[in-house]
Formats: structure tokens, sequence, C-alpha cells
């Protein structure tokens, strides 16, 4: 098991497969994506490496993310071979939905057990300002097809954001009435490169709670595995709400997961000063004995919590660049 100084053990990994985006969403990449495209991102030898490892010691489930994930043609291949890696009861991905009527098949076939859409808005207009991309039908028609095949979860991400689409929330409260999804509002995190933005545009999550629980929400339990959403039910509603709030006191004190990025950097943390690179470790089976001493040893590294309500995002410019 995985367990750090502070007594957090970690059962969930996010792997981060490509720092390349399609898509151009003003809190993230207002620019779009200016790296190489062809930068040396994790081969899947690479991948069933570090996800062999992170078995071994304890973690169940690994979340897919990027950039945007869906953009690596082997994606498929990716979902494949996590799911044959013994202890690895759970593979997600986090994704856009660019073309997601088309891809989703290949992915449930491929064994994907979960899904986070990101949808800013179920307004085509306010979508389309945030994320540069006349696309909201297509992410809702991608979304009724992973629920038609029968994926046992789906979730929609929503970054809520002031004076954008914090006016939505009863559009999108509406849309879960009859919606069996989990609608996650996230609360905007100020990395390197956004710091005008999130002066202009942050909402905070604890007033989104508030009002939930006024109008009869109630949050339900958490599993072992899940992420740092709290979650909220009603009766009323098949669709479920979830509140990703970083600014919160006790945020990390249930910290649970850890990052890879695409290159093969350990990030013990969103916003840490830098990443720890494993890429020495990952060029043959044989040194899984090495990389496991090396994940244990960096884990004594962590640190509490983050820094963010000092405005400090450490080296993280941007979240496309580490996946969320
Ligand atoms: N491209 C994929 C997507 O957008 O779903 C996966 C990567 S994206 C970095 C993962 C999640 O982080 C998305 O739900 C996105 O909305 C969220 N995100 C990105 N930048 C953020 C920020 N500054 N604050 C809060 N959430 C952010
Ligand atoms: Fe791309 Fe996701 Fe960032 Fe939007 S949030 S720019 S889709 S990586």
């Amino acid at each position: 098991m995985l367990r750090d100084e502070f007594g957090r053990e970690f059962h969930y990994l996010r792997l981060s497969i490509t720092d390349v985006c399609n898509f151009r969403c003003n809190y993230c990449l207002p620019e779009g994506y200016q790296g190489r495209p062809d930068a040396a991102f994790l081969s899947l030898d690479e991948i069933r490496r570090i996800a062999t490892a992170f078995a071994a010691t304890g973690t169940r489930k690994i979340r897919i993310t990027g950039g945007e994930p869906s953009v690596r043609a082997d994606l498929p291949d990716i979902i494949c071979t996590l799911k044959e890696i013994q202890g690895i009861d759970k593979v997600v991905i986090t994704t856009n939905g660019y073309r997601l009527p088309e891809r989703i098949d290949a992915w449930h076939q491929a064994g994907i057990d979960a899904i986070n859409l990101s949808i800013d808005s179920l307004d085509p207009a306010v979508f389309n300002a945030i994320t540069g991309h006349d696309r909201l039908r297509e992410l809702l028609e991608g979304l009724d097809r992973a629920i038609d095949l029968g994926i046992k979860t789906v979730k929609v991400n929503a970054v809520i954001l002031r004076g954008l689409n914090d006016r939505q929330l009863d559009q999108f409260l509406q849309w879960i009435k009859a919606m069996p999804v989990t609608l996650r509002f996230i609360e905007l995190m100020q990395t390197g490169d956004n710091e005008a933005f999130f002066k202009k545009h942050h909402f905070r999550g604890e007033n989104i709670k508030q009002r939930l629980l006024a109008e009869g929400w109630r949050e339900v339990q958490r599993d072992i595995d899940a992420g740092p959403a709290r979650e909220f039910s009603h009766p009323e509603f098949r669709g479920r709400v979830g509140l990703i709030m970083p600014y919160s006191k006790d945020f990390c004190a249930t910290c649970n997961r850890l990052r890879i990025s695409s290159t093969g950097q350990l990030h013990l943390c969103l916003f840490s000063e830098h990443g720890i690179s494993l890429r020495h470790l990952l060029q043959s089976d044989d040194q899984l004995p090495e990389l496991l001493t090396f994940l244990r040893q960096q884990l004594g590294t962590k640190k509490i919590s983050h820094f963010l309500q000092q405005g400090n995002s450490g080296g993280t410019q941007h979240l496309a660049m580490i996946g969320g």
C-alpha cells in the first residue's frame, strides 16, 4: 500500500496520456494547445509498467486524462491494456467529448468502466464561448449513447464561472431531474496562466452547497476510491450533484490520488512545484522492484496540503499539463 507520512492511502491514479488538446477552454488553454504535437508521450509499454507498479501497491482505479485523451489513436488499446492488469478494478476516463458518438462504442468494447464528460454549459452559445467549439449537441448525443451502452457510471463536469455560466444552475438542475448522471460542479482553480481570469470568474462552490441544502438535497457517503467530489442526492431527481471545492478547509485531508503526467512525471499533488521523473524506471519489465522502491520513497515527501488559498499554484501553468 502506498501511504504518506500523514496516514493517507493512495488507491487512485490519474494518468495523463497526452498534453495535446483540440479545445480552447477559456480557463485552461485559451489559445489552444501550444506545445509540440509530436512530444514523446508515454508509450503503451510504459503505461502498462506504470499501472502494474501502482496495482502492486494497492491502486484499484485508474483515470485516463490529458490534455484530451481521445486525440490518441491508440486509446482503445490503452483501455484494454489497463483492464488486463491484475488488481485494477476500474478504468475510467475524463474527456471533452470530441466526436464522442463515433468513439464511445470502441471504448465500451475495450472495457471502460466510467466516463466523466466535461460540459460547461447546456446553452450552445455559452458552451461555444467557453470551449471555442460548437459541439454541445454532439456531446449530448455521446452522453446518451454512453448511457444506452450501459456504462456503469456517467458523470458530467462543469466548471462554474462567475458571469459566464453561474446563472445557469437552474437549467443544470432541471436537466438532472430526469437524467441519471452525476453532475459535478467544479470550483475554478487558479493556475500559473489564468490569474486574471480566475480573479474575474471564480465562483465559490460553498454558495451552491448552501442552495442545495436549502432545497432538500442531502450529502451521500463517499467510496474509498472516490474522487474529491462531495455528492448530494434528492428524492425527486434521478441525477446527483457533486461539488469539487479545492478551496474548502480539509479538502486535502481525504486526498487518495496520485498523478502521472504524459511524459512520465510523478506529481504528488495537482499543485506541486514539479514532477518527479519515472521514465528511467519504465524501460523494461525487470525494473518493477526498483520502481516500487522509488515510489514508496517519493511518497514520504508528499506535503500535507496545497497552497492554493495563498494563491500559490506551484509549477502548474494549466491543468492540461497534468490532467486535472
Ligand atoms: N480534456 C479533458 C476534459 O476537459 O475533460 C480532460 C483534461 S481536463 C484538464 C480535466 C478537467 O479539469 C475538466 O473537467 C476541466 O473542466 C477541468 N479544469 C481544467 N482547468 C481547470 C481549472 N483551472 N479549474 C478547475 N477545473 C479545471
Ligand atoms: Fe482541453 Fe480539457 Fe483543458 Fe478544455 S479543460 S482546454 S478540453 S484539456
